[in-house]
Order: C-alpha cells, then sequence, then structure tokens
C-alpha cells in the first residue's frame, strides 16, 4: 500500500485514536468513524450537568510499563500532561498507612525494603509473599492460561489474609476481576511486567488534565495528512473495506480497521462475514465486568496523599483529585453488587469506607457525590476466554483488521493493551510487521534476567522476530518512550 491509499478506523477510543493517529504520522490518508460527539471512548469526560464539573467517566491509572500509551500521549504532544508518583499509601482501618515505593535496590528486590517496613502485613505473610513473587518471576505463564489467579496463590500457598488484603485489591484493580475468576497467565503477566521486571514499571501516572483533553491534537494531526474525524456518525454495517453510516453514507477504503467493542462490532458485521472469519464469532461470547467511579467534594480537605489503597474495604482505590484533598475519586473495580444500589447507598458505603480507613473525614461534609457506574467496563478476563482473544490480522489478507482492548495484546482490558493494538493494526493496514509501529516493553533488569524472569514476548510480536532483540536500556520513566523509526 502507498500513502496515497485510504483506511478506515472504525470507533474513536484510544486504540481508534493511536491507529489513526500512527496512519496520519506516516502520511496515509485515514478517516476515523465515532458515534459520540467526542473523542476517547471509555477513557473520556463528561461534563456534569448537576455541578458543572468536567469529570471522567473514572479515574485511568497509566504504569511505567505501559510503553505504548505513553507513546500515544507522546504522539499527541500530551506526554506532560500526566503526574508521577512512585508511592502507594495502603491506608489500614483506623488510618495507619503504609507506603511502598522502590529503593536504590536493582529489580525484582527494589520493593523489599517497603514491604519488609508496611505495618499492614503480618512476618508470616510478607514471608509468604516473597515465596509468592519468587515463584512469579520464574513462572512460566502459558501454563496458566487456562487457570484462575487464585489457583496460582493456591499452589503457592498464599494465607487467606494475604490474598484478601493484598492480592485480591491488585488484582482487581488491574485485571477487574476477582482472582477466583482472573485468568492467570494474565495476572502474572501484571506482576511480572508492571512490578518485577523494571524499577519504574510500576510508577502510577495519572492525567492532570480531563481525559478527552488528552486528544486535543489528533484532529489537527490526522487532517494534516488528508484524512478526518467524523464524530457522531454511527456505523450501521461494515465490510473489510466499507462503512455504512446509519445516514445512508457509504464510505469506502482500501482497508478497514474495526476498534469497536466485540457487542458493537457483532451488530455491524453480516452473518456472511462472521462465516468467513472465525476470528469474528468471539464476538457472542464476550461477558463483561463493570467498574464504579465516585466523584465526592468535601467540605475540607480530607485526602493527604495523591491516591492510597484501602486495606480490607469496598473501595479498592481512592484519588485526590485536587490539590487541597477535597475532591476525591473512589474506584470500586469488579463492582457486580453496587450495580443495583441507588446514588444514597453508593455515597453510604463509600462513606463508611472513608470513615473507618480516615477517621477525621467524619467530621467532612459532603458536598456532592456523582457516581459513574460503567456496566461494560472491561470485557471479563476469565480462563475460559483469555485463550479466545482474536487476534489483529485476519486470515484472509483482504479481511477486517481489528483492534480494541479486547483484541489479543498481551494486556488485559487496558489503554495499553488497547494502543497496541491499534498500532499493530496500523501496521497490518500497511502490510508491515506490528514491530515498526508497536513500541518495545521496559526492558527487565539484569538481575532480573540473572534470576530466571522469563521473557515472553508480546503476541502481536510474533511476525516480528527483530523486535525480540533487547530494547535500549530505560531507567527512568521520565524519559519519552522510543518510536520505532518508520519511514513511509
Ligand atoms: C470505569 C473504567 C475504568 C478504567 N480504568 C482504567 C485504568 O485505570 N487504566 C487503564 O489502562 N484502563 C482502564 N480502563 C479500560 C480502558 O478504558 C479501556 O481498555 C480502553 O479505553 C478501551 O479502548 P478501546 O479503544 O479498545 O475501546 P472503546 O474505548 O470502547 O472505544 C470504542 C469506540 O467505538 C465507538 N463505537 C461503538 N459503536 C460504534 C458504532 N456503531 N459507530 C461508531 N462508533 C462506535 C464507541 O463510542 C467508542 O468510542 C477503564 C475502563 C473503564 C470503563
Amino acid at each position: 500500500m502507498t500513502a496515497r491509499q485510504r483506511v478506515l478506523v472504525a470507533g474513536g477510543g484510544v486504540a481508534g485514536i493511536a491507529s489513526a493517529l500512527a496512519l496520519a504520522q506516516l502520511g496515509v490518508q485515514v478517516t476515523l468513524v465515532e458515534t459520540r460527539k467526542k473523542l476517547g471512548g471509555r477513557a473520556t469526560s463528561f461534563t456534569d450537568v448537576r455541578t458543572g464539573e468536567h469529570l471522567d467517566n473514572c479515574q485511568h491509572v497509566v504504569l511505567g510499563c505501559c510503553t505504548n500509551y505513553l507513546d500515544f500521549l507522546r504522539r499527541l504532544g500530551s506526554l506532560d500532561k500526566l503526574t508521577w508518583t512512585r508511592e502507594q499509601y495502603w491506608i489500614e482501618r483506623g488510618g495507619r498507612t503504609s507506603i511502598i515505593r522502590p529503593s536504590f535496590l536493582p529489580a525484582p528486590t527494589h520493593f523489599s525494603l517497603s514491604v519488609l517496613a508496611a505495618r499492614f502485613l503480618s512476618i508470616r505473610e510478607k514471608l509468604a509473599l516473597a515465596r509468592a513473587m519468587n515463584a512469579i518471576l520464574r513462572a512460566d505463564r502459558s501454563r496458566w492460561t487456562n487457570k484462575a489467579f487464585a489457583d496460582f496463590l493456591a499452589s503457592v500457598g498464599q494465607p487467606p489474609r494475604l490474598i484478601r488484603v493484598f492480592w485480591a485489591p491488585v488484582v482487581i484493580s488491574a485485571c477487574n476481576l476477582p482472582c477466583e475468576r482472573c485468568c492467570a497467565s494474565s495476572a502474572l503477566q501484571v506482576f511480572q511486567e508492571g512490578f518485577i521486571a523494571n524499577a519504574h514499571a510500576a510508577d502510577v501516572g495519572v492525567s492532570r488534565v480531563p481525559l478527552v483533553e488528552l486528544y486535543d491534537r489528533a484532529e489537527s494531526i490526522i487532517s494534516a495528512a488528508g484524512g478526518s474525524i467524523r464524530l457522531g456518525a454511527s456505523i450501521q454495517s461494515l465490510t473489510p473495506r466499507s462503512i455504512t453510516l446509519s445516514t445512508g453514507e457509504v464510505l469506502n477504503a482500501d482497508k478497514v480497521i474495526s476498534t469497536l467493542p466485540a457487542e458493537r462490532l457483532r451488530e455491524v458485521v453480516s452473518d456472511e462475514l462472521i462465516a468467513s472469519d472465525p476470528r469474528l464469532s468471539v464476538t457472542t461470547r464476550v461477558a463483561h465486568s463493570p467498574i464504579l467511579g465516585v466523584h465526592m467534594r468535601f467540605d475540607r480537605p480530607i485526602l493527604s496523599t495523591p491516591h492510597a489503597v484501602l486495606v480490607d474495604a469496598n473501595v479498592q482505590w481512592l484519588f485526590r483529585k485536587d490539590d487541597e484533598g477535597k475532591s476525591i475519586h473512589a474506584v470500586i473495580s469488579a463492582a457486580d453488587d453496587w450495580l443495583p444500589l441507588t446514588e444514597e447507598q453508593v455515597a453510604q458505603r463509600v462513606l463508611s469506607d472513608l470513615h473507618a480507613h480516615i477517621p477525621s473525614s467524619a467530621q467532612a461534609k459532603l458536598e456532592w457525590v456523582r457516581p459513574v457506574k460503567e456496566k461494560r467496563a472491561t470485557f471479563a478476563l476469565t480462563p475460559d476466554f483469555e485463550p479466545l482473544r482474536p487476534g489483529v490480522m485476519p486470515q484472509n489478507p483482504e479481511g477486517l483488521i481489528l483492534a480494541g482492548d479486547w483484541v489479543q495484546s498481551g494486556w488485559p482490558a487496558t489503554m495499553e493493551g488497547a494502543v497496541r493494538t491499534g498500532y499493530a493494526a496500523a501496521a497490518a493496514a500497511l502490510s508491515r510487521p506490528a514491530g515498526e509501529l508497536v513500541v518495545r516493553d521496559m526492558p527487565p533488569s539484569r538481575l532480573c534476567r540473572l534470576l530466571g524472569l522469563r521473557s515472553v514476548p508480546s503476541p502481536l510480536l510474533k511476525d516480528s522476530p527483530a523486535d525480540h532483540t533487547p530494547p535500549a536500556h530505560r531507567t527512568s520513566i521520565a524519559q519519552i518512550p522510543t518510536t520505532p523509526v518508520l519511514t513511509s
């Protein structure tokens, strides 16, 4: 394909924007079609009519190991809109706080000093945790695809309280499923790449601006290459070379990339296309897991740290949304049992956790609360579904190219997974190896390699042997991720 040819991208979430940007920056004329009137999909913001506040649909967190998402923000000129912290604050009932932070020790031992000092874990639990981390370091995660992470924890003898106060909140936050339902290989990937491999992998980044503003430059980059973003344009049907809008307008192109969520894709492809492409039959088998984000404003500061994990609570994470600590965002992942609750009941449950863990918050008056329930927040990353996730590339080169967080990326349903598939889809549209656009993982430390951390090549890079060579060493996430050099 030459740069003059045209590509249609269905869906303006993170995966769709990433595909369209990568193509436009190579000079391809790309049209991105999005049904909503703004970009970002599930990672976006809205203006709350009651308060007039610009709120994210939910707090979105990025980690230092999200090399592709960081590259995506760099392309958008938005990398400097993230704020980074290296500490994680774990608050127990009564307010006692333990800070988990990397030390001067090399990965995988970088967290060991603060875990040793952590007061929410007993000596016995710390020993069990060390044993499990050692097993995770050496685990061949391909052997755990058909099992739940709870099976892995049982195999390394983790005590029930340690599972409840440590493993469960981390796995639920990262994979949006409890340990009993979450695919073990996916949870292992989170710990191997997000905690163990590199001392900067678990650095926590959050946007300082409403999420939707991160994408402000997308339109100008895409139009500079002769393309366009069609907002408010609902796709009624699509084929590997055309999109028909609900208005009846037909858009044609040389390639179509779908970044629609599975259930939406199912609605717009024909039975014939599904019959000819076995990847698409999976679209009927995707189950979902909800996330609840609760925006709150108090009359006085209640949270002094940028964020906090509540130990042994219903709410997993709190985020401070202003400098003072009066605006708080509470996140409850795998929030199935919260869905039937009314706004008042949600507020009461969150307040009860807040009062128990931050006792001074009981004096504060809640000025307003705005829960946002995302019933289909992510696909359910179960052992049944993980092996079924479709690939980006069709078997037939003339087929539909797929991207989106549910497509096989080697990552859970995250913005990083979405961008990875978006880049791989852009490369596929140009008939180039994914490795020309997909950014490499953070390199594991030398000690990790010596201790036997298995480096698992990304499923997206299977056809790109050159990408398995060790990447240039990066020690700081402050450095911009390297974008592979690509000529158009
Ligand atoms: C509450 C919540 C919290 C989360 N927290 C985090 C987090 O902290 N960190 C993290 O990395 N990830 C998080 N995620 C996951 C992350 O948001 C998603 O994995 C990612 O945004 C998915 O991007 P996507 O482009 O694959 O899909 P989507 O964002 O769903 O994009 C698909 C787009 O297609 C559009 N579309 C659908 N049908 C049509 C149609 N017929 N015509 C035209 N357009 C259509 C949709 O409107 C949408 O914009 C969270 C998700 C939720 C919901």
